[in-house]
């Protein structure tokens, strides 16, 4: 089995909404809810990846599936509340690494990761997706950064004090408004100084030109697919693709039906073969040494020929059959996200 190394899932947000049991055992033991926990991580041959914690929005108004690609804004976060529910779901991925025996280890860097890969446990990132914990004085960064966060989105798709996430919009431009704030330059600033992945996935077009002129990093949008292919909001532009894979940096693909389909429905069925259009079509403009996986698990609906992280054969299946080979599938499924994480973090 080829091993999956995967730009982004949000389990630990499942876990941290569960309502009853222990939240560490759920995943350890596998509750079979959602996408993603360790027996089905092992079964699919997902080897590891960014684990996100994401803060919801407060009283997010319930919309309609009717409202399903254009759903209302969503509200902001504050600091506090943000880093309360940060710490907490950090507190999970600690707990399940202790919990696990050996089986699922926190990475700090790519040596860490290969290591862990090789001795079959699950190697994990760090990841924050939206800065909203983190104060404008970037205190909060250094706290976080010790503590082992090695991956940063800038924003969600909400405004923070950082910058502008895109809204979620079918059929829209990415270009939704303004750019990073001067907060926002620091913060990227200090990740480049601190080497935290600065992930560009949420980001409005005009935020992700600013990193593009700010960062000395490649530049990284963990789970993003082609706007030429689906026209919404959270997709990347030929010229924004084009740019990433020049950088050195890497794109993720997004299993969610909503970002495949040409239509940009989420709750229609879906098919594999729209993930290999869209990878075709991100390697032919990024470059194939820049093209990888962001599943999105338990964070979107996915095709149901996957259904769940020990579904991950079949789409690796379908990469060989479309003609990949094994060197290119290889470096699709985890080489090129290790190369870029080298790249940004040192060895
Ligand atoms: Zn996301």
């Amino acid at each position: 089995m080829i091993p999956v190394f995967d730009g982004h899932n949000d389990v630990l947000l499942r876990l941290w909404g569960k309502k009853h049991g222990d939240p560490v055992s759920a995943f350890i033991e596998g509750d079979g809810e959602g996408h993603l926990d360790l027996p089905r991580m092992i079964r699919g041959g997902l080897a590891g990846g960014f684990f996100a914690i994401f803060v919801p929005s407060p009283q997010d108004e319930e919309f309609a599936d009717e409202e399903e690609m254009n759903p209302p804004p969503a509200n902001e976060v504050g600091q506090f509340a943000a880093l309360a529910a940060t710490v907490g779901m950090a507190s999970l991925l600690f707990r399940i690494e202790e919990a696990s025996q050996g089986r699922f280890k926190v990475c700090r860097s790519a040596a860490e990761i290969r290591a862990a890969m090789a001795e079959g446990k699950i190697a994990a990132i760090f990841h924050l997706e939206g800065a909203e914990a983190i104060d404008t004085e970037l205190r909060a960064l250094d706290v976080l950064h010790r503590a082992g966060l090695r991956s940063l989105g800038l924003v969600w798709s909400r405004d923070n004090a950082f910058g502008r996430g895109v809204p979620f919009r079918f059929p829209s431009s990415p270009d939704t408004g303004m750019g990073l704030t001067e907060a926002g330059k620091q913060l990227v600033r200090r990740c480049n100084e601190l080497k935290i992945l600065l992930d560009l996935s949420h980001l409005n077009e005009k935020g992700f030109w600013d990193v593009a002129r700010a960062s000395t990093a490649p530049l990284v949008a963990t789970h993003s697919n082609a706007h030429a292919l689906c026209a919404s909001s959270r997709n990347l532009t030929d010229e924004q693709i084009r740019i990433i894979g020049k950088s050195g940096g890497m794109i993720g693909l997004n299993f969610a039906n909503g970002f495949l389909r040409a239509d940009g429905r989420w709750q229609s069925e879906n098919g594999l073969d729209t993930m290999l259009r869209h990878l075709d079509h991100l390697m032919k403009l990024a470059g194939e040494d820049h093209v990888g996986l962001g599943s999105d698990f338990d964070g979107a609906r996915i095709p149901s020929q996957i259904g769940d992280a020990a579904g991950l054969p079949a789409l690796v299946t379908a990469m060989e059959g479309h003609g990949y080979g094994g060197e290119l599938t290889k470096k699709l499924c985890s080489e090129n996200w290790l190369r870029v994480l080298e790249r940004t973090w040192g060895e």
